[in-house]
């Protein structure tokens, strides 16, 4: 059966690559894009030439209206909506002391407020469609702590808390909710510390690389799959072994 999937933050690293794979799938896909409208273009024309309809959307995310308004916007030109990848996200290196009210407010509206925003409006079109999954790209700094990102650890943490309460709240509805926690992957958000810190990062990874976007996308498209219907409530964290729960 055809799906349809919204994926934020569609135009770069991990969100690009897991709208390609979930085309490559299959799937319908509206994208979300904040500033990079060329690249998200970019990325819509390689998921047609693999035979998906696309949707662009421009977003930015800590308007919350806008963050809802982009669920119906997708629905409303795929018709259907089966999937919501909440992987919009940006980090910020400082001191935890001189992270101000507004850098703690923008970061957590982006990195939760926004995801439950989305959440709360695709999952109408889901308990219409009798199935549903969410997956909610958090962190492994979620689960380790971030001194230099506070704000992003926090965020973070509170969407592994959003995604198994949403996952006791839809399971009557086969809605699935999970969540992935990468470590260091090969995108934008983290090329200065690659380039600063590159051998010092990779000596702290057992597999010695950081992920490819393409490895957390498969791991995305896993939980949006028929197959993974049975998981729900968890965290898979593509880390290269950097840490073993
Ligand atoms: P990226 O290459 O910098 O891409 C970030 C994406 O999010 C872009 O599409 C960007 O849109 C969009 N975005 C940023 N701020 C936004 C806002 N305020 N409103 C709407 N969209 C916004 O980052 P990435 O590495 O792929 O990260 C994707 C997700 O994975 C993030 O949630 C990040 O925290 C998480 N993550 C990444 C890593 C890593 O090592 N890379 C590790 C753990 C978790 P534009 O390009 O249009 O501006």
């Amino acid at each position: 059966m055809k799906r349809c999937a919204v994926v934020t933050g569609g135009s770069r690293g991990i969100g690009a690559a897991t709208v390609v794979k979930l085309a490559s799938q299959g799937y319908d896909v509206a994208l979300t894009y904040r500033t990079q409208r060329t690249a998200a273009e970019e990325v819509a024309a390689t998921a047609q030439r693999l035979g998906a309809r696309t949707v662009l959307i421009q977003a930015d995310l800590a308007d919350l209206e806008r963050a809802r308004a982009v669920i119906h916007e997708a629905a409303d030109a795929l018709g259907e909506l089966h999937v919501l990848v909440n992987n919009a996200g940006y980090v910020q290196r400082v001191p935890w002391e001189d992270v101000s009210l507004e850098d703690w407010e923008r970061m957590i509206r982006v990195g939760l407020t926004a995801a439950f925003v989305c959440a709360r409006a695709a999952v109408p079109y889901m308990k219409e469609a009798g199935f549903g999954r969410i997956v909610n790209v958090s962190s492994l700094r979620a689960l380790t702590g971030a001194p230099h990102g506070v704000h992003y650890a926090a965020a973070k943490a509170g969407l592994l808390g959003l995604t198994r309460s949403l996952a006791l709240a839809l399971a009557p509805f086969r809605i699935t909710v999970n969540a992935v926690c990468p470590g260091y992957v090969a995108t934008d958000i983290n090329r200065e510390a690659l380039a600063t810190r590159g051998p010092e990062i990779r000596a702290q990874i057992p597999l010695g690389r950081p992920a490819e976007p393409e490895e957390v996308a498969a791991t995305i498209a896993f939980l949006c799959s028929e197959e993974a219907g049975y998981i729900t409530g968890q965290t898979l964290s593509p880390n290269g072994g950097l840490r073993m729960d």
